[in-house]
């Protein structure tokens, strides 16, 4: 299979009837970016910064961080990264930065609450991006924003610190690009307001599914009842499909959900065109984009989203569609 999948690489990721999907890699450490000449993938849509915390025992310091990003935006070259900000807390935990303990560590002081809690440690971050883009683009991804003045909080913080550097005479990156993940249910009701501050967005279906269901993700026995492609899970994730056409930004799926191939083709129905995957997922994605023809897919889901499908089960119909193919 290795092989089989080696051989599509250097073919575009286009659907038999010609939409294009760009593909990307969810990554974190270094050491698998060189998978991107494996894969043939565009870039990485999601660089997981947080995974340098999470193996050292102390913080890591901003040379060390300026080093990490570096490196990764140098193996990967022209093809772009994205660098998520910090995602502590929840089931990533960080023991050197443990505070009090907390009844529900998903829905408590993590990601860019923290960020925005403990400014040090946020400036700190985006200071050793712009050191390490040295004048390149840079691409900056905000976890976990809950409302609109969170996001644009943290593009104040970015601002100082590129004023701070090009103060210091230093070179700042010829261009610096801002998205917000959309993972936090309240943020659907404020898309149309997010969406002009934001560059880009990107959903993170494994925290979005988590709490739209109200079921732990990574506790199987509940998570595994609710199908993330239902009906209703769906329609949410179209809301940010929508809203990003509506005001002309790319949207990426960055979740799990992004892997998986009856999952990939209810997202692609739905109008999505970037996905983000571990890279041993990038062959048989793009393998099944290559023999997709996507547009009765397309007008299948359209009807069951309007309508609403037998027991709510999008993965049904699309079952019976790669059936009958
Ligand atoms: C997500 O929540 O879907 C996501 C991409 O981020 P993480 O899995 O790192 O929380
Ligand atoms: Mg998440």
């Amino acid at each position: 299979r290795r092989a089989h999948y080696a051989a599509l690489k250097n073919r575009p990721s286009v659907t038999k009837d010609g939409v294009e999907i760009t593909l990307l890699h969810n990554s974190g450490l270094v050491a698998d970016l060189p998978m991107l000449d494996d894969t043939g993938a565009a870039g990485v849509g999601l660089f997981r910064t947080e995974l340098q915390f999470m193996i050292a025992s102390r913080l890591p310091r901003l040379q060390e961080q300026v080093e990490l990003y570096a490196e990764a935006m140098e193996i990967a070259g022209d093809r772009p990264v994205v660098f998520r900000l910090l995602d502590i807390g929840g089931d990533k935990v960080v023991p050197y930065l443990r505070s009090a303990a907390e009844e529900n560590p998903a829905m408590g002081y993590r990601s860019i609450r923290l960020g925005l809690d403990r400014p040090g440690l946020l400036r700190t971050q985006i200071r050793a991006l712009l050191l390490a883009a040295r004048g390149r683009p840079l691409k900056i991804l905000v976890p976990m924003v809950t409302e609109t003045f969170e996001f644009r909080q943290t593009k104040q913080v970015l601002s100082k610190e590129m004023d701070r550097l090009r103060r210091a005479g230093q070179a700042v990156p010829e261009k610096v690009e801002i998205g917000a993940m959309v993972e936090v249910p309240s943020l659907l009701f404020e898309l149309d307001q997010i969406m002009p501050e934001s560059d880009f967005v990107s959903i993170g279906s494994n925290d979005l599914v988590q709490f739209l269901t109200a079921a732990d993700r990574a506790n199987p026995r509940v998570s595994k009842a609710y199908d993330p492609i239902a009906l209703p899970r769906l329609r949410a994730i179209r809301l940010v499909v929508d809203a990003a056409a509506r005001h002309n930004k790319p949207v990426t799926m960055c979740g799990e959900l992004a892997g998986k191939p009856m999952e990939a083709l209810a997202l692609m129905a739905i109008g999505m065109t970037r996905l983000s995957m571990g890279p041993a997922s990038i062959g048989p994605i793009k393998e099944m984009i290559l023999n997709l023809e996507l547009e009765p897919v397309k007008a299948a889901i359209s009807e069951a989203l309007s309508v609403g499908a037998n027991g709510n089960s999008v993965r049904n119909l699309l079952t019976e569609w790669a059936d009958k193919q």
